[in-house]
């Protein structure tokens, strides 16, 4: 182990800042890396407490030098739901006693995140500064009195002392996102006129006690992070002057670290997910390193050693949270101080088996890494018993995840694929504007299929006769969908495109498009349509977009969005009497169908296709008739299973398991392909 304590030594010289070692109040951190707080719920599975042992210890030995754990409330009244994390007596504190345990036997640091949820909590009785309800939640929170805001400091307080004797290294104070203490901070939910509200520094007051009396009793070597709100994104914020002067308030008070949190959760501007550009944010916690000496914590969107090392270099941040980016690969600092960050297992930015299984109450995990959260399953496979030469055929997502993980066990993996490239419809994915992550995870697989020697057979087509012949032991069927062919007269007009031609590029659509499906795949197809393509925002053109105010100095940080003339005339159809996007991600959904109304997109339920002809596409909706006279329909109508040469093998008697599509096209995503061809490679 070396001097730091994280296990390996930071070599690496592209990324210097971000591995060099940072003194924080009387602790010293071995690199300017801190996993931000997740929410995982694996207290609701079985082994909760070995669970989340596991899932921290395994990040602290990749490397992370300090780790938030997910929030605790300090008292009934701040938990985000009945039966969510709370620490209020010493028996719950003894039980979390394995958490630190587990991290410090890997040398790193953890804190525990103190969080009251206020007004989002959704119980019976929510509480707020005011009695003003949030528009995503309908439950009206009750105003604290003035006695009650004493005890909840005084709570905050207890919480830490017993975070302290579980073991922790420190506490983390949540006052962004729009919890309680972000409440009593800005006008749009504090209307108080005690010594809680009305002044600026009247409504810091609530935020300013909890840090002065945690540091007051819990003394000078226990860590104390404060996360502001750096840029509050709603009406009725904080403008840039009353963040400044609660930064220095909080540094005054006795914070060693001040973190950041951008965008309240009831803010209808996309902070984390895939369409924001990366370290989009980054001017937030600038603007607070010129008035504080601790350091302060850049966040959001920053998911690459590169990224990380740029804001960190450029001086305006002195450490960089990242929270998701370590569901997806607990080496990321390993990797990156070992010169092999092309290895790393990078976040797309998707939401999808983390923030929105969490809104959906189940366990967060991770798309492009099934065992994140999961270790103790994964753990429990056993090794191989004897090495396998195996064909897998299909290099999409299903076959890409298993035969690089068939490969880690070191088998012999020979992977076909009948384009010339693999990817699958991953490389569809990545043609829509915002989903260029995508990038990213078909740089991985392609590094991990060299790095263990996959040999991978693009172009070519095995007949069944050929693998029969080749004698495998063990067969993979991925060879996915195609898309379906809906039974419309006309389908064969020249009109007509079925989506990966478009999404190839193989054809360009005209200026008046019809689209048939308002599946995930449909509204996707909306956007590139809108947008003009595979062109993805950058920065400034995000900002514009969605009326990010970069000076904040409005409240709240906004301004007016200026909108592009959206490059296609576009309608979404879909059968179903229901409004279309049900089935789109939970935390992702609301900004796509945003987007696609600023970009004025038609959407139709009810249809009934009748025919496509040269006027173009006649239908009924909801039982009157309608012609849309466009010039191409795009066909976004679900998939169907390819497994023409699985049945073939399975006449011949031979062996195979089928995953992926091929197995159930139904609501296929890459989430369920990469999982199952894991976890499937894990029993060979
Ligand atoms: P999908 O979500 O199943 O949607 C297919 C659409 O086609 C539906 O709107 C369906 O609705 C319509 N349809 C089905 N059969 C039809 C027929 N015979 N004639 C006309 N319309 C028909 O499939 P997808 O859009 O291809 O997406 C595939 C998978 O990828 C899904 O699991 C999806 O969740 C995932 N994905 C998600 C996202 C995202 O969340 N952003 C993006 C891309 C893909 P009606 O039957 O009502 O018309
Ligand atoms: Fe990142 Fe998606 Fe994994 Fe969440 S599920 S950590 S957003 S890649």
């Amino acid at each position: 182990m070396d001097a730091q304590g994280s296990g390996f030594r930071s070599e690496h010289q592209a990324y210097r800042t971000l591995l060099s070692p940072l003194a924080v109040g009387r602790h010293t951190l071995p690199n300017r890396v801190i996993m931000g707080s997740m929410h995982t719920r694996l207290e609701h599975m079985d082994r909760p407490l070995e669970r989340q042992a596991a899932f921290y210890a395994a990040r602290a030995r990749g490397g992370v030098g300090l780790m938030v754990t997910g929030g605790f409330a300090p008292n009934h009244d701040g938990l985000m739901e009945e039966g969510g994390p709370i620490l209020v007596d010493l028996a719950a504190a003894e039980a979390l006693r394995p958490i630190p345990q587990a991290v410090h036997a890997e040398g790193s640091k953890i804190l525990l995140q103190i969080l009251h949820a206020g007004r989002y909590g959704k119980h019976r009785s929510p509480v707020g500064a005011s009695a003003i309800p949030s528009p995503i939640n309908p439950r009206l929170p009750r105003p604290l009195t003035a006695a009650e805001v004493e005890s909840t400091i005084e709570d905050y307080v207890h919480c830490a002392e017993l975070a302290a004797h579980a073991g922790f290294d420190g506490v983390e104070i949540m006052g962004s996102e729009g919890y309680l203490i972000n409440q009593f901070t800005v006008e749009r939910t504090n209307n108080r006129d005690d010594g809680w509200g009305g002044s600026v520094e009247k409504r810091h007051r609530f935020a300013v006690e909890i840090v002065r009396r945690t540091r007051e009793r819990l003394g000078s070597d226990f860590l104390l992070m404060y996360r502001i709100s750096a840029v509050d994104l709603v009406e009725g914020g904080a403008d840039g002057n009353e963040i400044l002067q609660l930064a220095r308030a909080v540094e005054a008070a006795g914070a060693d670290i001040l973190n950041t949190g951008i965008g309240w959760h009831e803010a209808r501007i996309p902070t984390i997910a895939y369409m924001v550009p990366r370290s989009t944010w980054r001017y937030a916690p600038a603007r607070l390193k010129d008035v504080v000496s601790i350091p302060v914590v850049a966040s959001n969107r920053i998911n690459t050693p590169e990224v990380a090392e740029e804001i960190l270099a450029s001086g305006q941040a002195d450490l960089i949270s990242m929270a998701r980016p370590f569901l997806a690969d607990p080496l990321f600092i390993r990797k990156a101080a070992e010169g092999r960050a092309d290895q790393i297992n990078t976040c797309i930015a998707c939401n999808q088996a983390c923030l929105d299984y969490i809104f959906r109450e189940r366990p967060a995990t991770c798309l492009v890494n099934p065992r994140a959260g999961r270790e103790l399953d994964f753990d429990a496979f056993s090794p191989p018993a004897a090495r396998l030469r195996l064909a897998v055929v299909g290099a999409g997502a299903a076959g890409l995840a298993c035969a690089v993980a068939a490969a880690e066990r070191r088998h012999a993996v020979t992977l076909f694929e009948a384009a010339p490239e693999i990817g699958g419809q991953m490389n569809y994915a990545r043609q829509i504007p915002g989903k260029q992550e995508f990038n990213e995870m078909l740089r991985y697989f392609s590094r991990q299929l060299a790095l263990h020697k996959v040999d991978v057979r693009c172009g070519q087509h095995p007949t069944a006769a050929q693998l029969a012949s080749e004698g495998y032991d063990q067969i993979v069927m991925a060879t996915g969908v195609r898309p379906r062919r809906p039974d419309i007269p006309g389908i064969g007009h020249p009109k007509v495109v079925f989506y990966p031609d478009l999404l190839s590029g193989r054809v360009q659509a005209g200026k008046r498009v019809a689209i048939i499906g308002a599946g995930g795949i449909g509204f996707d197809v909306a956007e590139y349509l809108t947008q003009g393509g595979p062109a993805h925002p950058d920065m400034a053109s995000f900002r514009q977009k969605w009326g990010v105010d970069e000076s904040i100095s409005s409240k709240g940080g906004l301004k007016p969005a200026e909108l592009e003339q959206p490059a296609r005339q576009v309608t979404l159809l879909q059968r179903k009497p229901e409004k279309p996007g049900r089935t789109l991600g939970l935390t992702t959904g609301w900004a796509l169908k945003s987007s696609l109304a600023q970009s004025h997109v038609e959407m139709l339920s009810g249809c009934e296709y009748l025919q496509i002809d040269d006027a173009g596409l006649h239908l009924t909706v909801n039982g009157k008739p309608r012609l849309l006279e466009v010039d191409n329909i795009i066909i976004c109508a679900g998939q169907e299973s390819e497994r023409g040469l699985a049945d073939e093998l399975s006449a011949l008697g031979i062996k195979l398991s089928i995953i992926g599509g091929a197995e159930l096209a139904a609501e296929l995503d890459a989430l369920r392909a990469i999982d199952q061809g894991t976890r499937l490679a894990m029993t060979f």
